[in-house]
């Protein structure tokens, strides 16, 4: 491994603010020192320096433990958010690991350049992305983030700086994409965008009466259409399982936009974003209401298949529209279970899940279905075949309810994601990342002294021995 010079300044690591965290799904909470480096030189001091154990935390949308470091310290990397260089003839974006989706999409969507790849909300940062390798809508067609990007700067235990590509210390590359945070702090990121000729979606609303319908649509639909999820009602059953109303489009061409919107392709006026202001009643997402929310949704796509514009915040973050909306869970919070099965397992994975989540009388508010390509990564998530993502609010039993779901998941090879596990189980962790001796090989390089270190990891035992 070779490492880029760096100067480590005489900065002192600033006063922390002790506070209790969580990550989006407020559960679990946790007691950490919170640092807020303004600058690398800032950073280097707070790594370098002897103290307890460190993670990273971007914008804190991993939904679990991942960027939560109870009773040690966390590094909140959201000041570091410059944006440095953009060829437009490359569409090669440089910029400090900070800068937000939501950032990116501000300053290029106008100039004809979109994120290559963007989770379901666009407030997260890259580098919290990078370390989640997270996956969009186009997952079949163009993999996860890491696709997409040519090299990131690393700055390691020692406050040394590697820059990491896949020609330069590509383990720690592969090693730190899907890593979690656990390798070091991603400090610079060069990215490739997308050029776009609009804002805007041709798309499909597609009806699908149960799973072989909507498994059936995927595939019908995949070489057409570059980006496709499917809203899946959760509290259906028996004939009716898994009816789901697909959403498939690729960005609109000039030519394909109604004149209205071809005058003006570019220009997104950005809406108002309600708020919800306060806990709701913990039990106010039951199955009963759920159901009911459910029923009212599907029944409004009444079309077979409908041709739709959409604009880009429409069909990229229905999510965004309210913020904060993971109140709507109450105080103890949720947990979102995202898992994956081989595509040879998929289906039987979905039905005998879904089966699950109806004998159990449970019902998840939010129900999400997509079809996931090729990937590479020690730790990524995604593998080739379709991934579901349940919300489920904390109660009594979840935590047992969500083990049972993990056998099933596990029996066929499947997994689930880290960015958004709160409660797995390390000998489950183990068996669904058959790579992780050799991501531990490469963490034991980069931090022989486990310097990074988060609650999730000791949940794990991620850590090399
Ligand atoms: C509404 C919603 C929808 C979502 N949809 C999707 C989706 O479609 N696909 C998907 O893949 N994910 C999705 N996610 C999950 C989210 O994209 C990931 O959890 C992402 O990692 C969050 O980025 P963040 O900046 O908030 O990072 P955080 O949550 O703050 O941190 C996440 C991880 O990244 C590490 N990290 C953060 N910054 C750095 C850094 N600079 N260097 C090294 N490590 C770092 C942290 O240690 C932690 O392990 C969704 C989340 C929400 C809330």
């Amino acid at each position: 491994m070779t490492a880029t010079p760096t100067r480590i300044d005489s900065f002192a690591a600033a006063k922390p603010r002790h506070a209790v965290l969580s990550g989006w799904g407020r559960f679990p909470l946790s007691e950490s020192d919170i640092y807020r480096p303004e600058k690398i030189a800032e950073l280097q001091a707070l790594v370098s320096s002897n103290g307890a154990s460190l993670i990273a935390r971007g914008a804190g949308r991993a939904y679990g433990d991942a960027a939560l470091n109870d009773q040690n310290r966390v590094a909140d990397i959201q000041r570091l958010n410059r944006m440095l260089s953009f060829d437009p003839e490359t569409a090669l974006l440089r910029c400090e690991a900070g800068v937000t989706i939501a950032e990116i999409i501000d300053v290029f969507l106008p100039r004809g350049f979109f994120p290559p790849v963007t989770p379901g909300t666009r407030f997260v940062t890259l580098g919290g992305s990078i370390a989640a390798d997270v996956h969009g809508k186009n997952h079949h067609r163009d993999s996860s983030l890491a696709s997409h990007v040519t090299n990131f700067d690393l700055m390691l235990a020692s406050g040394e700086i590697w820059r990491c590509s896949r020609e330069e210390n590509p383990d720690l590359f592969w090693a730190t994409v899907g890593g979690m945070g656990l390798t070091g702090v991603i400090v610079e990121v060069e990215i490739r965008l997308r050029p776009v000729e609009s804002a805007y979606f041709n798309g499909e609303l597609i009806r699908a009466p149960n799973i072989d319908a909507a498994i059936e649509a995927f595939e019908r639909t995949d070489s057409e259409f570059g980006y496709s999820v499917a809203w899946i009602d959760c509290a259906s059953s028996k004939s009716s399982l898994g009816r789901s109303v697909l959403n498939v489009g690729n960005f609109a061409t000039l030519d394909t936009l109604p004149q209205n919107l071809a005058q003006d392709p570019l220009s997104v006026t950005p809406p108002i974003i309600p708020t919800v202001p306060f806990d709701l009643p913990g039990g106010t997402l039951n199955a009963l209401t759920v159901k009911a929310f459910n029923a009212v949704i599907y029944a409004l796509y009444r079309d077979t298949r409908a041709r739709t514009i959409f604009d880009w915040e429409s069909f990229f973050y229905p999510l965004d529209w309210i913020r904060s909306w993971n109140r709507i869970y109450g105080k103890r919070g949720f947990v979102q279970y995202q898992c994956v099965w081989p595509l040879a397992e998929s289906r039987a994975g979905l039905i005998e899940v879904l089966e699950a989540i109806s004998a159990s009388g449970r019902a998840s508010f939010l129900a999400v279905l997509k079809k996931f390509g090729a990937q590479d990564g020690m730790l990524s998530f995604p593998m080739p075949g379709y991934t579901l993502a349940l919300d489920f609010p904390v109660n009594d039993t979840l935590l047992e309810f969500l083990e049972t779901l993990d056998a099933m998941v596990l029996k066929r090879g499947g997994r689930v994601y880290l960015a958004k596990d709160a409660r797995m189980r390390p000998e489950t962790f183990r068996a669904m990342y058959p790579n992780l001796p050799q991501w531990q090989a490469a963490k034991a390089l980069a931090d022989p002294n486990n310097r990074f270190s988060s609650s999730l990891s000791r949940r794990l035992n991620m850590d090399p021995a």
